[in-house]
């Protein structure tokens, strides 16, 4: 019988999620051991996720402002980049941040452990190297894993999930996404800006669908000038390795040609939790049918020592969300009284314009019959928006019409996902309209359109004219 290690904390996964509570419980006093399969600290999100991706992003954003420089009157000439160099860059951002959090575990005296584990019973897993470990808790922050439908799943390199596609190991001429989700657009604008005729195709007659539609409007107009093709309603039925390529097979009313060849195909149509390996059937944890780890508000699982968190505990699929929950879960287990209780989680799609929202959405209350009231400030009337030469933005509040109450707040436009945490302070603080109105806000700055659309409320927004009705 090998020794058993015990400890007060055992967390699987070392990501935003399984981090940020290892550090919590350690700052709380707990023995606390992180598990995670990967080599270094960090996750999806910092080794093939957020991080490398907005590295990349950054990288096609310099490149779209320099093209676009040419119309203010600067002309750096057609970039040169260097794809060996561009890879090396987002390597050695991740190197460093995965080293930092490596640091911070031996700083607080977290134990961290390379292994694959799973698990034994309620108490106990079982590391790859056949060791055991014992909990008086255990958090299972085991993230998310890319969808991968057996008609694309043809073993070809040709054929990248987001994984592949930011090894960016070349520039293909023509590359295919499938699916114009997050990951589509996002990766796909990379690809388009670096110089590869990016066509995405997307099952649902909108890209970023469940996105408020004016707010996608922007981003998909600049999208058509930066893209080859944007097929919406059509569906990739299947694909095949040609030997020098990847013919896709297309359906749907606007197609042209149903047999498009492409250099490279990237799939990029949704995320399952991580969930299948973990012996759970050894545990009294449930999962749902997509894979889903159940949990009550507390984030308890059915096992009353083991808790869930993360895009394995359910949606939406967002690092910061995870994060939240760790720090809740380890606060639970400390025996606080805490729940979850956030009324805005902010998603943001780090396209260029970026794509920002937070709390309620117009498409949501629709949804919900939910009677609301929606003010718009377009920023076509914002001297910073008219600086940028970046007039296409829009940010908007949904407003409840009794109280006057900020319960949601999206915005479209450069630096949209920066100026979203006002949005969340303010649906967390209950701000009024006329709390963000009467917040002075520095000028000439975009945030200014977080001010006006609230004073639209009332038709007294000082850039834009609102004609009194005719008496
Ligand atoms: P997604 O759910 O955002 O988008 C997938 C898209 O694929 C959908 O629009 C869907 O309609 C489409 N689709 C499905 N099957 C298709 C088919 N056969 N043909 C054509 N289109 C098809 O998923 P994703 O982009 O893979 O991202 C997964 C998750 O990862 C997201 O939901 C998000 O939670 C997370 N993520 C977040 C960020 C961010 O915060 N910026 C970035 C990347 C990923």
């Amino acid at each position: 019988m090998p020794d058993i290690i015990e400890s007060d904390l055992v967390i699987i996964g070392a990501g935003p999620g399984g981090y940020a509570a290892a550090f919590h419980a350690a700052d709380k006093g707990m023995k606390v051991t992180l598990l995670d399969a990967r080599e270094r600290p960090g996750g999806t999100c910092l080794h093939v996720g957020c991080i490398p991706s907005k590295a990349l992003l950054h990288i096609a954003k310099l490149i779209t402002d320099v093209r676009d420089a040419k119309e203010h009157g600067l002309n750096f000439g057609a970039p040169q980049f260097d794809i060996a160099a561009v890879r090396n860059y987002w390597g050695k951002v991740v190197e460093s941040l995965s080293k930092n959090l490596a640091g911070m575990c031996k700083q607080r005296k977290v134990e961290l452990v390379n292994a694959k584990a799973s698990f034994e019973d309620s108490r106990t897993l079982r590391l790859a190297d056949g060791s055991l470990r014992r909990f008086q808790h255990c958090i299972i922050a085991t993230g998310s894993v890319p969808t991968m439908f057996p008609a694309f799943d043809i073993g070809s390199p040709r054929v990248m999930d987001s994984t592949g596609a930011l090894r960016l190991e070349e520039l293909p001429g023509k590359l295919l996404v499938v699916g114009g989700g997050y990951i589509g657009l996002e990766l796909g604008y990379v690809y388009a800006a670096l110089g590869s005729k990016v066509t995405v195709v997307e099952l649902t007659g909108g890209l970023l669908p469940g996105v408020d539609p004016d707010l996608v409007r922007p981003l998909a107009h600049r999208l058509k000038g930066l893209f080859e093709q944007i097929y919406l309603k059509t569906k990739v039925v299947k694909i095949a390795d040609t030997g020098s390529g990847v013919r896709a097979t297309l359906e749907g009313e606007k197609v042209t040609d149903t047999e498009p060849v492409f250099d490279r195909v990237l799939v990029a149509v949704g995320r399952k939790p991580n969930t299948k390996e973990l012996g759970l059937d050894k545990t009294k944890v449930q999962v749902d049918p997509k894979g889903f780890i159940q949990t009550d508000n507390q984030r308890r699982t059915a096992d009353e020592r083991i808790f869930a968190i993360g895009d394995a505990a359910g949606e939406p699929m967002l690092a910061h969300k995870a994060t939240y929950e760790g720090k809740l879960a380890v606060e639970v287990i400390a025996g606080e009284p805490t729940q979850f209780d956030a009324r805005a989680i902010p998603a943001v799609v780090f396209t260029d314009p970026e794509i920002a929202w937070a709390g309620l959405t117009e498409s949501e209350a629709e949804k919900q019959q939910k009677e609301v009231k929606v003010t718009v400030f377009p920023w076509g009337a914002s001297g910073r928006a008219a600086t940028l030469g970046r007039m296409e933005g829009r940010t908007k509040i949904v407003f409840e019409p009794e109280t006057e109450r900020v319960l949601g707040v999206g915005i479209v436009g450069a630096g949209a996902g920066e100026m979203i945490a006002e949005g969340v302070l303010a649906v967390e603080m209950a701000a009024t309209a006329r709390d963000l109105a009467l917040s002075i806000h520095p000028h000439p700055t975009l945030s200014e359109t977080v001010m006006e659309a609230a004073e639209a409320l009332h038709g007294n927004t000082t850039h834009m004219f609102k004609p009194k009705p005719a008496k």
